[in-house]
């Protein structure tokens, strides 16, 4: 995953919309990153995942 992506999805999950925690780590949340996927837990159970395509399909939708 691209580091701009992964800074812009790390901006909007940065904080939880269920008990508004935005602490990482310290057993209080988790962020996981590899190529694809973005992964943002909690410890109120919250969790969001973000799938991105990789390769070319990230231009898929780009309709100039
Ligand atoms: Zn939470």
């Amino acid at each position: 995953m691209r580091l701009e992506r992964l800074m812009e999805l790390g901006k909007q999950h940065s904080k939880c919309p269920q008990c508004g925690s935005s602490k990482i780590g310290g057993g209080s949340g988790m962020i996981y990153v590899d190529d694809t996927t973005f992964r943002r837990t909690c410890k109120c159970g919250w969790k969001v995942e973000v799938k991105e395509e990789g390769g070319s399909k990230t231009h898929a939708n780009i309709s100039s």
